[in-house]
């Protein structure tokens, strides 16, 4: 088996559709841009049949980027395939990606239909998806809660259709890594060459990443992901987080994804600023203290070796210099270094001054001081001198 894992990202759809995150389809087009120069393998850039604004969305993003495999999301109907098929007319690496329900609870309160009729419905939307494209991708939704063999045959079954990924979410991030894991390992070895496996996970009891981790192990080589881990409720698995394990920690996943990682940091940003909010601030990877080493002991150690206390380079994941936070736990030691690097060789007198006034301004605040932020104290440092020489 190829130890290539593939980046479905669904930012631009299953995280769009959260609240908070809205998007129009200028803003969609701008995201998609950052999505194909971080090499995310697939973008899902919406759900055609559910409104205007996304069948827009799915044709504007594979016009922008032809060479992009772009999907786009229907249900296991008529209706809803072909409204995909007709929003993807101009994409040169179509995908549909069509879905329906299968575990026990949704089938008796939801669908009120039984496993069969699923079943025939799913064969169905394949047929008739591959009609219009090669690339059709099937979802047993809740799949994590289906009865492993009921799964095993309906994914034989859409594979047999002509589905070329199957992918098996855990819609309601109710999975632990583990029985994921096992269930996986099932799906991988009943299909074995025939299909890539994939996996969407959310995180309700903040195991999307770990889900998605083990699945890999399992035999998965898709992963469904967002930047900041935008999605439903509690999100979906990360995207930055899930590339960053496999990149950091190759010695025990021997995987590797296409995404160019120092384009991570910069992709968070950009989806901040289009959406209504930001990455909590220590968020892994992206938020903004993942790289901040306050405690003056932390920092002491960081400027001595800086593996001592950090596992990943910043600049990998593109995190510019100026943003690390210095706080008031910072030592002198600290500042001296990045007044330093910010181009200023401060006598021991400036430097006593500097830590004196940079603690007086770093107690009373809680979130600590950036690069900039300390230029300026001690271009008002030098200024004080100045006048006072005068
Ligand atoms: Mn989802």
């Amino acid at each position: 088996m190829s130890d290539r894992v593939y980046i479905f990202d669904t930012t631009l759809r299953d995280g769009e559709q959260s609240p908070g995150c809205s998007m129009t389809v200028p803003e969609k087009l701008k995201m998609a841009r950052k999505l194909v120069e971080l090499g995310a393998d697939i973008l899902e850039a919406g759900f055609p049949i559910a409104s205007e604004g996304d069948f827009q969305a799915v044709d504007a993003v594979s016009r922008e980027f032809p060479w992009a495999q772009v999907a786009a999301l229907a249900r296991c109907c008529t209706l809803d395939v072909e409204r995909a098929a007709k929003s993807l007319e101009h994409a040169k690496r179509p995908r549909i990606h069509t879905f329906i329900a299968t575990s026990p609870i949704h089938l008796k309160y939801k669908l009120k239909k039984t496993q069969q009729q699923v079943l025939d419905e799913a064969v169905a939307a394949v047929e008739l998806a591959r009609t219009h494209v090669d690339d059709v991708e099937f979802s047993a939704e809740d799949g994590a809660r289906t009865e492993p063999d009921f799964l095993e045959k309906i994914s034989k079954a859409v594979v047999a259709a002509g589905a070329r990924t199957v992918n098996i979410p855990d819609t309601v991030g109710y999975s632990t890594p583990k029985e994921y894991g096992a269930l996986i390992g099932q799906i991988a070895t009943a299909l074995g060459d025939c299909a890539i496996v994939s996996v969407h996970c959310h995180d309700d009891l903040g195991l999307a990443v770990a889900n998605s981790l083990a699945a890999i192990e399992a035999g998965a080589r898709q992963i469904e992901c967002t930047i900041n881990g935008i999605g439903e409720r509690a999100g979906n698995c990360s995207l930055e987080e899930i590339v960053m394990i496999l990149k950091t920690r190759a010695d025990s996943y021997p995987y590797h994804t296409g995404i160019h990682t120092e384009h991570l940091f910069s992709a968070s940003e950009l989806l901040t600023s289009i959406i209504t909010f930001g990455p909590q601030p220590n968020k892994a990877i992206v938020g903004r203290n993942a790289f901040a080493h306050e405690a003056g002991i932390h920092q002491d150690g960081y400027l001595k070796e800086k593996t001592t206390y950090e596992i990943i380079d910043p600049r990998t994941v593109g995190v510019p210099e100026g943003r690390l936070v210095l706080g008031k736990h910072s030592g002198r030691h600290a500042l001296n270094e990045r007044a330093q690097r910010a181009g200023f060789d401060l006598s021991k007198q400036e430097l006593d001054e500097l830590y004196h006034r940079f603690t007086a301004v770093a107690d009373h605040r809680k979130k600590g001081l950036m690069d900039e932020e300390i230029v300026r104290l001690i271009l008002e440092g030098r200024k004080a001198q100045a006048v006072a020489a005068d």
